[in-house]
C-alpha cells in the first residue's frame, strides 16, 4: 500500500510535467496513460492486493488519479488542437482583431436631416414616393402638360421599356401622390434624389436631392407660407440672416417666388459666392395653382395651399462653403471625414 501511493505520486508528478506540442504526442499520452493497458488500467489493478480495511481509501485515492489524468489529457488535446489551427493559418488566434473603422454620416444625409427636422417641429410629416415615375405625376398633373415648354428645363431619363417611365425630375411628384389620396389637411415634406440630363460639372450633376414641402388647407395664405420659410432660415442658418423674396415663375404655383437669403460668405457686402451681390437664392416657393388641385381631386374654391422645394445640394454647400458638388458623389473619404464631428 505505502509503495502504491509512492507510485501514484510519482505519476502524477510525471503527468503534470507532461509537454505535447502535437496532437499525436496528446494521443502518445493518452494511449500511455489512459489506454488498455495504460499506468491507470495498471495501478487500478493493483486493488486486489490491498488489504480490505484500505481498500476504501485505495479507491478514492485511485478514482482521484484517474480523473487527474483524464482532465490533463483534455488540456492537452484542446492547446495541441488550437496550435496547429493557428500554425495552419500562420497567425496567433489569440491576438486581438483589426479594429473596424467606424464610418461618418454623409453630408447630404446631415442637411437632410436637418431640413426635415426643421418642419417637422412645424408639425410636417414626411411623404416619400417612387423614383421611378409616369408622366402623369411629375409633369402632367403639375401643370406641364406634354409639349410645355417648362419641360425642357427639366429634361431627364427615359426607360425604353415603357415611354411613360422616367426617373423624376423633381420630388413634386411625392406631392401629386398625396393631394391624390384626398386626404386633408395635407402637411407633408417630401425628401428624396432627383435626376436631371445635364452635363456634370461643380454646380451641376444628373441626380441630386431635394426637400420639398406642401400645406393644404383652408385659408390657407402667403403670409403662412413667409412665415414658416422665415422659421427654417433662422433654425438653419442662424438668426442674422436676411431674407428677400423675388417674383418668379413655376408651372404648378401662382404667385410664385424664389427666396434668397444674405450671403454667408460676405455677410452681404458682396463675394464671388453671391456674385457681388449679397444674396444667394437658396429656395422656389408659391401658393399652390388651382389647376393642380383640380387635376388632384381637391375643391380650389374650397381649399388653397402653398408648396416650396429645395436643393438639399445647394444649401449643404452654403452651408459648410463647399465649392463644388462633385464632392459629394466622389466617395473621397478625406471630404468625407471632415463631417466626422457635424450630428
Ligand atoms: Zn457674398
Amino acid at each position: 500500500m505505502e509503495t502504491l501511493v509512492q507510485k501514484i505520486a510519482e505519476y502524477k508528478a510525471e503527468i503534470k510535467n507532461y509537454i505535447a506540442q502535437k496532437s499525436e504526442e496528446a494521443e502518445a499520452f493518452r494511449i500511455k496513460y489512459l489506454g488498455s493497458k495504460g499506468v491507470v488500467k495498471d495501478v487500478m489493478g493493483e486493488m486486489k492486493n490491498v488489504a480490505a480495511e484500505k481498500r476504501k481509501e485505495f479507491g478514492l485515492l485511485l478514482n482521484e488519479f484517474k480523473l487527474f489524468t483524464e482532465a490533463k489529457y483534455e488540456e492537452l488535446k484542446n492547446a495541441t488542437a488550437n496550435g496547429e489551427e493557428a500554425a495552419a493559418v500562420g497567425m496567433d488566434l489569440t491576438l486581438p482583431g483589426d479594429p473596424l473603422p467606424v464610418g461618418t454620416r454623409h453630408p447630404i444625409s446631415l442637411v437632410r436631416n436637418q431640413i426635415v427636422s426643421i418642419f417637422q417641429r412645424l408639425g410636417f410629416a414626411v411623404a416619400e414616393g417612387p423614383e421611378v415615375e409616369d408622366d402623369w405625376h411629375n409633369f402632367t398633373a403639375l401643370n406641364m402638360p406634354e409639349n410645355h415648354t417648362a419641360r425642357d428645363m427639366q429634361d431627364t431619363f427615359y426607360i425604353s421599356q415603357n415611354p411613360d417611365w422616367i426617373l423624376r425630375t423633381h420630388t413634386s411628384s411625392v406631392q401629386v401622390r398625396e393631394m391624390e389620396k384626398g386626404k386633408l389637411p395635407i402637411r407633408i415634406v417630401c425628401p428624396g434624389r432627383v435626376y436631371r440630363n445635364e452635363t456634370i460639372s461643380a454646380r451641376a450633376h444628373c441626380f441630386f436631392h431635394q426637400v420639398e414641402g406642401l400645406y393644404i388647407a383652408d385659408n390657407v395664405s402667403f403670409a403662412d407660407l413667409k412665415q414658416t420659410l422665415y422659421f427654417f432660415v433662422k433654425e438653419m442658418f442662424g438668426e442674422n440672416v436676411k431674407v428677400r423674396f423675388r417674383p418668379s415663375y413655376f408651372p404648378f404655383t401662382e404667385p410664385s417666388a424664389e427666396m434668397d437669403i444674405s450671403c454667408l460668405i460676405c455677410g452681404g457686402k458682396g463675394c464671388n459666392v453671391c456674385k457681388h451681390t449679397g444674396w444667394v437664392e437658396i429656395l422656389g416657393c408659391g401658393m399652390v395653382h388651382p389647376n393642380l388641385l383640380e387635376n388632384c381631386g381637391i375643391d380650389s374654391n374650397k381649399y388653397t395651399g402653398f408648396a416650396f422645394g429645395m436643393g438639399v445640394e445647394r444649401i449643404t454647400m452654403l452651408k459648410y462653403q463647399i465649392k463644388d458638388l462633385r464632392l459629394f458623389s466622389e466617395n473621397d473619404v478625406r471630404f468625407l471625414r471632415q463631417f466626422s464631428g457635424a450630428v
